[in-house]
């Protein structure tokens, strides 16, 4: 399955009629990702991973949690995941809208794609 496909079939139980693109790709900018939602009546989200990262990649979310990644899919599920749970909140289909939420479903994604 591609990352598109799951990133589209993890948000089919919800709403996504105010969901005007959701867009992965690459930013060569960002040291190792990026990610926004912008929530104007409608939203746009956008997860962007820099080509040049070398995996396995580890990252801290919080003291007690280190996420490794194998993969750029990994990655990339992941901060869709993250993103994804910010348009919940935006389209009031989640909260509260925090960062430790969004991380939670973001984990909560990557676990689905590796099982
Ligand atoms: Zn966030």
């Amino acid at each position: 399955m591609t990352v598109a496909a799951f990133v589209e079939r993890q948000l089919r139980p919800y709403d996504t009629t105010q969901l005007a693109a959701f867009d992965l790709c690459h930013d060569t900018g960002a040291k190792y990702y990026s990610g926004w939602c912008e929530s104007n009546g409608t939203c746009v989200v956008s997860c962007g991973v820099n080509p040049g990262v070398v995996y396995p990649y580890t990252e801290r979310f919080a003291v007690y949690h280190h996420e490794t990644y194998a993969d750029e899919p990994e990655l990339m599920v992941c901060l869709a995941g993250h993103e994804a749970y910010h348009f919940l909140c935006a389209t009031n289909q989640a909260e509260p809208d925090t960062e430790l939420g969004a991380n939670v479903m973001g984990v909560a994604w990557l676990e689905e794609w590796r099982a």
